[in-house]
């Protein structure tokens, strides 16, 4: 079979960048991912991917890639500059691992889900080995007094759970699996390229070491269907919004014995008509008269705990902010709590009565306007204006 062109295949052009390069080849990683394709298209996806993996190695390479330009394949075939061939799906895991480095990958969401199914097993133990079950992760929208005390709730996931019908093995119940013939079981076949024996993954069994000739029709012999499943999480107290809580064992059902991974819930306050946060302090703002203000007075205060009495006392000015010690929310890792933290803003009547006007001019010609804040500032005009 002769050997497509690595620019064709990562549809990049001969002067593309190596950032170009780099954009083109994710894209083909991306599109050939065994999840995003059906079950049938699932082997020729990876030798696809195979392919724009190799091309990617050469061309992402300052050295080989002009070789690669001036002698094409030539130049990596026997007793040419690279030497030997690309070492197959193994190798491809290598390059791609190493790329997805690049990304800060390889921990979860879609990168981790790309190993899962393009490389099963991550370590060397080969393809049979359990494999774990995928992270989840969702999203949960809660409310402020949820968020500061912490809930219970009930949620449905679409997750994938071992198959009812053949119980996770993949064959149609009554049959089983057989060794495979064509790789003796042990997933490898090798091949001889110029002076290498290069180990690829069995075309039979695809890397599995086993086949099964009656399939389970549930599941398609994959052991795992998807279903929504009712789970109870418990949010704890004094999360916010952006937190990430971990329901550990809450993920996809692993394969061959591997375990659940787990299910990852990000967390969105709504905001409240009343409250909102810094850090673990409670913010409120609270509206009081301008005699409250000036007289002084004991308020009642709402809080995440119930009405708390505050004393205002005479002379408060606009702004003020008092704080009610221990009101605030408890800290998500147990780190003290906060305060409440009160703004006072004052309210200046806007409808007044001719009793109640009369009442206030006296008060001002009686002096009561001047404060000190309001002699200063006629002082400075006074400078201003000559
Ligand atoms: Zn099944
Ligand atoms: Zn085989």
């Amino acid at each position: 079979m002769s050997k497509r062109d690595y620019y064709d295949i990562l549809g990049a052009s001969r002067t593309a960048s190596a950032d170009e390069i780099k954009k083109a080849y994710r894209k083909q990683a991306l599109k050939y991912h065994p999840d995003r394709v059906s079950d049938d298209g699932k082997k020729e996806a990876a030798e696809k991917f195979k392919e724009a993996t190799e091309a990617y190695e050469i061309l992402s390479d300052s050295t080989k890639r002009p070789q690669y330009d001036q002698f094409g394949h030539a130049a990596f075939q026997n007793g040419g500059f690279g030497g030997g061939g690309f070492g197959g799906m193994e190798h491809a895991e290598e390059v791609f691992r190493e790329f997805i480095g690049g990304f800060g990958g390889g921990g979860g969401g879609i990168f981790g889900s790309i190993f899962d199914g393009v490389f099963g097993s991550s370590s060397g133990s080969g393809r049979n080995a359990p494999r774990r079950g995928s992270d989840l992760e969702m999203s949960m929208e809660i409310s402020f007094e949820e968020a500061a005390f912490g809930v219970e709730k009930k949620i449905k996931i679409p997750r994938y759970e071992t198959c009812p019908t053949c119980k996770g093995d993949g064959a149609k119940p009554g049959t089983k699996r057989r060794r495979c013939s064509y790789c003796a079981g042990t997933g490898q076949v090798m091949s001889q390229a110029g002076f290498l024996n290069i180990a690829r993954t069995c075309p039979r069994c695809q890397g599995e070491g086993e086949t099964i000739e009656s399939p389970c029709i549930e599941c398609r012999s994959t052991g795992r269907v998807k279903q929504e499943k009712s789970i109870k999480i418990d949010i704890p107290g004094g999360v916010d919004t952006g937190t990430r809580v971990r329901v550990y064992g809450e993920g996809e059902i692993g394969q061959r014995g591997g375990g659940r991974g787990d299910l990852y819930i990000l967390i969105y306050v709504k905001k409240h008509t009343i409250f909102k946060r810094d850090e673990n302090n409670v913010l409120c703002e609270l509206p009081i008269s301008f005699v409250q203000a000036a007289l002084g007075d004991e308020v009642g205060v709402p809080t995440l705990y119930g009405k708390v009495d505050m004393k205002i006392p005479a002379g408060t000015q606009p702004g003020k902010i008092f704080r009610i010690r221990d009101k605030g929310i408890s800290d998500v890792r147990g780190r003290g709590k906060g305060d409440q933290l009160v703004k006072i803003i004052i309210e200046v009547p806007t409808r007044l009565t001719a009793q109640q006007k009369k009442l206030l001019k006296e008060f001002s010609s009686s002096g009561g306007g001047a404060t000190p804040g309001i002699s200063s500032f006629v002082d400075k005009l006074k400078g201003v204006f000559k």
